[in-house]
């Protein structure tokens, strides 16, 4: 314990990590005994010296981000001790050898004690995300716990951090195969089949996190006329495809997204006549939809990333969903979504109120939609909630 640097606290500034939040802000901090570069493993105490936990230090506002309230030692065995928790989770949920599933989220962060690092799991592939310089750096020993942990499940472990570590890191990060090597890019989830490209797509290259709202889409889909805003890989698509929709129009303005949704419609249904891919600015192409579609969703990319853009992230919230609510047909259904980590719940629900009046429709909630259990939430760290759902009904 005694050779990592040690951080104190200024007075009283102990109660949060008392609490066992996860970070230290950089104000809370007295002093640093030792010379701490970044990514280096620190202890953090008490003005009275008082061990508190151990962490991750960072630049920035968030100094350390930790990783246990234990005096531990944070070698292989720590963090096997870490995925195995991690991995119990989803199997609690169901997620582990279901047939039909073979996608899911191995480790959300926060919500599984390990601040700073993401990890999906693709059919055989484990795609990792540092967002901080200490899980990057100990990534070697992070794929191997991994290893130990899934044993046969796991093929191979692949780097992609180059673009989730901070911005001014200290380091120059390549992506790559940390272990093994590529054997299939083909996942399934609920049935449906895609090809995730983590090497180039965004974030680990497929959004896991709306598994549960793309299933319960599939059960309002039947006889629809349906448009996929923001559709990327074309998830919310083959739901409406396996649920009975009359036609399905996917949406995004990248190139790569709409070869992605057709690529995954050719392999899931092929010579299916019933859906079409647009590439096109969401704005632009909701112009002129008036009466079309009676099942719209509506799931846009983090509209503000930072606090100081909250209120922008909001008028753009409330203008998209206003020309859903003023085009979508009389009787139709909204699958709306926020996924940016600060506008709350609150937040989200007054922008849509917003856009609702506007409309002058008579709009009702059906379903207050989240994130499922292989993102979970640590309650002690209330920001790690972050997606945002509303299913309306509009008369
Ligand atoms: N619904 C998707 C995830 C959406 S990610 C799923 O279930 O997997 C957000 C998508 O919005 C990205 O593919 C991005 O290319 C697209 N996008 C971003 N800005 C856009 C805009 N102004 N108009 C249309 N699409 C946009």
């Amino acid at each position: 314990m005694s050779n990592f640097s040690k951080v104190i606290l200024k007075k009283g500034k102990e109660e949060s990590i008392l609490r066992f939040h996860p970070w230290i802000f950089s104000g809370a901090i007295d002093r640093i005994v030792g010379n701490v570069e970044e990514g280096d493993v620190v202890t953090v105490h008490a003005a009275d010296d008082r061990f508190l936990g151990i962490g991750h230090s960072s630049i920035g506002s968030i100094a350390v981000r930790i990783f246990s309230f234990h005096e531990v030692v944070p070698d292989l065995s720590f963090w096997c001790e870490k995925f195995q928790s991690a991995f119990n989770v989803r199997k609690k949920i169901g997620l582990i050898s279901r047939r039909e599933t073979n996608v899911f989220r191995l480790v959300h962060g926060e919500g599984d004690g390990m601040p700073g690092l993401i990890v999906d799991f693709y059919n055989g592939t484990a795609v990792l995300q540092a967002h901080t310089v200490g899980m990057w750096l100990i990534r070697d020993m992070l794929a191997e716990a991994m290893k130990t942990v899934l044993g046969e499940m796991l093929t191979s472990v692949y780097d992609k951090s180059s673009k989730s570590l901070p911005f001014k890191a200290s380091v120059e990060p390549v992506d790559g195969y940390l272990l093994g090597f590529l054997t299939t890019h083909e996942v399934m989830e609920d049935g449906n089949r895609f090809i995730v490209d983590w090497e180039d797509g965004q974030k680990t290259g497929f959004f896991v996190d709306q598994r549960e709202n793309r299933k319960l889409l599939s059960e309002y889909a039947f006889g629809k006329d349906v448009l996929n805003m923001f559709c990327y890989t074309g998830g919310f698509s083959f739901s409406a495809l396996r649920g009975g929709a009359n036609l399905v129009h996917s949406v995004d303005s990248s190139t790569k997204a709409i070869e992605l949704t057709n690529q995954n419609v050719k392999l899931n249904f092929p010579g299916d006549t019933r859906h079409e891919a647009f590439e096109s600015e969401a704005f632009e192409y909701m112009k002129n939809i008036n009466g079309r579609y009676d099942l719209i969703i509506l799931d846009p990319p983090a509209f503000a990333k930072h606090k100081n853009v909250l209120n922008q992230a909001l008028q753009g919230y409330k203008r998209l969903n206003t020309r859903a609510f003023q085009q979508i047909r009389s009787g139709g259904v909204l699958f709306t979504f926020s996924c940016s980590q600060v506008v709350t719940k609150t937040n989200f629900r007054e922008a849509i109120f917003s856009a609702a009046a506007i409309s002058k429709r008579n709009v009702r909630i059906l379903h207050q939609l989240s994130q499922p259990g292989d993102h979970p939430v640590n309650i002690y760290h209330p920001e790690g909630e972050y997606l945002k759902g509303l299913v309306l009904y509009v008369e």
